[in-house]
């Protein structure tokens, strides 16, 4: 490799810093040898982090000569990866600053803030090592050939997981930023809606994380049991999203049991644009019409 931290030096953003590696890396491997590439970048070591509930740290000084990052070492291989691009994404970002002084210490839930769009200080921060680590790890060039044209399908999520070595939800997510397809990727935990990865374009999911998922969902209709993605089922968009007024939309599911009460649920919506003068009913009438519709 013959990057440098010099080439880094006008660069704060974590698609800036990727690009810049991409650019600089074109024969970059995969899957990316990330910590022959975090060492290229002045890390000094990847050792055990032994601090009870937390994925990863980054022990450095104030004017970040040199690194060292540490990883929860009993976590998969994948989230592995994931924390070390993560605590490389602290190190390489200038404006990212420890609570306590010359210390990061990441936790599970850190490494689930994916939303840019915040205004705490730290959330955002988090936030921005994520999308570094998952910029770096699954390259948009290389993830593009990977993505057949065509239907969306869960089922290409694990060749993603597998060809990349990262996490499925990793893959998940890069798969629903990327594909051409207006698509999104619930992450359920135990009929929980736990957080949503979705295309730029995707309409705001209207059920609030947390939240159990809606009742008409295919997950409720399906064997959890089986791990393999379900073929895919349309439902009425309003139970996951709000149509602006004069939108008619169809929207499908497919569901992806995974282990521990884990699964992914994709929402694939089709929207139609129809004039405004043709329909001067509300949201909610045009809702209760649509599921009688249904019935
Ligand atoms: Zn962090």
């Amino acid at each position: 490799m013959k990057i440098t931290r010099m080439d880094l030096a006008d660069t704060g953003s974590p698609m800036g810093l990727a690009t810049k590696i991409l650019s600089v890396e074109k024969d970059l491997p995969i899957p990316v040898p990330i910590e022959e590439l975090a060492r290229q970048l002045d890390i000094q070591d990847i050792a055990a982090l032994e601090t009870a509930g937390f994925e990863g740290g980054l022990l450095t000084d104030e004017d970040r000569s040199t690194g060292i990052i540490l990883v929860n070492q009993t976590a998969p291989a994948g989230r592995r990866r994931f924390t070390i691009g993560h605590e490389l994404g602290h190190f390489l970002i200038a404006t990212h600053r420890p609570v306590e002084s010359g210390k990061f210490l990441c936790s599970r839930a850190d490494m689930a803030n994916w939303s840019l769009d915040q205004t705490d200080r730290y959330a955002r921060m988090e936030a921005e090592a994520n999308e570094f680590s998952g910029l770096i790890l699954i390259p948009p060039p290389a993830l593009r050939k990977f993505i057949p044209k065509g239907d969306p399908s869960l089922q290409h999520i694990p060749l993603i997981a597998k060809h990349f070595d990262v996490s499925k939800e990793a893959a998940a997510r890069a798969y629903a930023r990327y594909h051409q397809e207006e698509i999104a990727i619930i992450v359920i935990k135990d009929g929980i809606v736990k957080r949503a990865h979705k295309r730029p374009t995707f309409p705001w999911i209207s059920v609030p994380y947390g939240k159990p998922v809606p009742k008409a969902s295919v997950f409720h209709a399906k064997d959890q049991r089986s791990r393999v993605a379900s073929k895919l089922s349309a439902i009425i968009p309003e139970h996951w999203i709000d149509l602006k007024a004069g939108q008619r939309a169809e929207m499908f599911e497919q569901l992806y049991p995974q282990q521990d009460g884990y699964a992914l649920l994709m929402l694939w919506l089709e929207v139609e644009e129809i004039e405004e003068e043709d329909d001067d009913r509300t949201s909610k009438e045009r809702f209760r019409d649509q599921q009688q519709k249904w019935r």
